[in-house]
């Protein structure tokens, strides 16, 4: 950890917080979890991780923290959204639950649970040319896909092989940054290294 790193908060009602906070502190940032409006308030970005995003809607919206995130986010305040966390940043849902909600922001629209059943969980090698040749090791859970993008958002990579080739699996979109995979779960720091430099721009 850096004591002068940008204060980054870990949404942590529900889903992989540690394994965020420990990838935002390699990437040079202060990490702390964020569990209320006053804590959101406190920190200069967001993390949404993986976990349940009905879950977390559910919760987001229980503890009056929904509005307060869609209100820190129209502000301006740079987040990163993992798995379920894409979907929380997503303006529009397929296959979400009747009453689910999201913080939105990210003008696409997103299919949960996309992979199917049968392939639940899986790794593949990602082509992320925005930093640099080598394939990122992404890991897929239950994971999203994204159906269709705005033309303010920019296509960071899509699968490069099999069934789903050809799908859109990060995007970004101003200071929003989403995956369908969980780099919180891999070594490789690179989009937590990318988060962090979009915040230290915005700060
Ligand atoms: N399927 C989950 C959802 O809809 C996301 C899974 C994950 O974050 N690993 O929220």
């Amino acid at each position: 950890m850096t004591s002068d790193g940008p204060l980054v908060g870990v949404l942590a009602i529900q889903g992989d917080v540690r394994e965020h906070m420990w990838s935002l502190r390699a990437a040079g940032a202060r990490a702390v979890p964020v569990g209320s409006t006053s804590d959101l308030e406190s920190v200069d970005a967001l993390v949404l991780p993986g976990g349940e995003s009905t879950t977390m809607s559910k919760l987001a919206l229980a503890d009056g923290l929904m509005e307060p995130l869609r209100t820190a986010r129209a502000a301006g305040m740079p987040m990163f959204g993992s798995c379920a966390g894409m979907i929380m940043l997503a303006d529009r849902i397929q296959d979400g639950r009747p009453d689910q909600e999201t913080v939105g922001g990210l003008d696409i629209v997103v299919r949960r649970n996309a992979f199917g059943r049968q392939v639940d969980s899986f790794e593949a090698a990602v082509a992320v040319p925005c930093l640099g040749e080598t394939d990122f090791p992404a890991i897929f859970i239950r994971a999203p896909w994204v159906e269709s993008v705005g033309d303010d958002v920019q296509v960071l990579a899509r699968v490069d092989r099999g069934l789903a080739e050809g799908t859109i699996v990060a995007v970004r979109q101003g200071s929003l940054l989403a995956t369908a995979f969980h780099p919180e779960l891999t070594g490789d720091s690179r989009f937590h290294d990318l988060f962090v430099q979009m915040v230290r721009q915005t700060r």
